[in-house]
């Protein structure tokens, strides 16, 4: 058994409405997987105390990574600030973690959450086999992670791959970061949730989805320009990093089908030269997992920087 419990790695996905962590062998094998209520009103101290008892209740080795939402300190360990996570703005997650684990704060992995998925699926999802990715989450907004010769690009202050805040439409929604027409207020689950409203179709998607798949013309056409929304975002990214691989996740990614014929014609609309014919999208592969397994990777590569 020791040498099965010194392979294993524990990762935690800290959302909005639900912890959700889990055990992989060190060759990406899923062992274990939880889910517990957030309930980030009870405080940030109680939050540190539930991820360090997921932590045990899973055997953890010797590292653990943690995916978060938001802007942060991965230098300091901590949130900076959380758009839907407030409880935990400026709050050092790593060092309260470390402690009630008794291991040091080097072993305690922080990352965006964005990233963490982009990891997992590059780790043991989708992008196994690509060395250069794109992956895109669409949910409450839409997230993206960029790997490159297989490692997550976090740039400068970790924002790097942020797709969902590229300009759609200068005039277009208010976004939650204070601009307009940012891509997730076109193309999100939030987003198409709306936009089917304004149409009088259902805002529920997987019923939306259900009816454009029984060939009703109306939610056909929203989703095409959903995805056309979607394709010219890719696009941007494209012209800029010159990426052939999109992985397209999330709640949302469920209607990836629906979506394909908008986001080949925004991508081709607006991408030029070989980019705009030779480029594969994918379905992300590890659905709710992909953010836990990712930080489990990364707690695992952070472990390796430090020993
Ligand atoms: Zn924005």
């Amino acid at each position: 058994m020791s040498s099965d419990r010194e392979s294993l790695r524990v990762g935690v996905d800290l959302g909005g409405t639900a912890i959700k962590a889990g055990a992989i062998s060190a060759s990406g094998q899923i062992l274990e997987r939880r889910s517990i209520p957030a309930e980030l009103d009870r405080g940030p101290q109680d939050l540190a105390d539930r991820i360090a008892n997921l932590a045990r209740e899973l055997d953890f080795g010797e590292t653990v990574g943690i995916g978060v939402p938001g802007l942060l300190d991965r230098e300091a360990g901590r949130v900076i600030m959380s758009a839907n996570l407030h409880q935990i703005d400026g709050f050092a997650l790593v060092d309260a973690v470390a402690e009630r684990l008794e291991i040091p704060a080097g072993n305690v992995a922080l990352e965006n959450d964005a990233n963490v998925a982009a990891l997992g699926e590059a780790w043991a999802g989708a992008g196994r086999e690509q060395a250069d990715f794109l992956l895109v989450t669409l949910g409450t907004g839409v997230g993206g992670g960029i790997v490159l010769g297989g490692e997550i690009q976090t740039g400068t202050g970790g924002l790097a791959g942020e797709i969902g805040h590229i300009c759609i439409d200068p005039n277009g929604p208010l976004c939650g970061c204070g601009k307009h027409g940012c891509l997730e207020t076109l193309a999100s689950a939030t987003a198409a949730s709306r936009r089917a409203r304004e149409l009088d179709l259902p805002e529920d998607l997987a019923e939306l989805s259900a009816q454009a798949t029984n060939g009703d013309l109306r939610a056909q056409e929203l989703l095409h320009d959903v995805g056309l929304d979607l394709g010219r975002g890719l696009a941007a990214a494209t012209v800029l990093l010159d990426l052939r691989v999109y992985v397209i996740g999330g709640g949302f990614g469920a209607a990836l089908e629906l979506l394909r014929p908008g986001i080949e014609a925004g991508l081709e609309e607006r991408a030029y030269g070989r980019v705009a014919e030779d480029y594969t999208i994918l379905p992300a592969e590890l659905g709710p997992d992909a953010g836990w397994v990712g930080a489990a990777r990364i707690g695992q590569l952070r472990g390796q920087e430090n020993s």
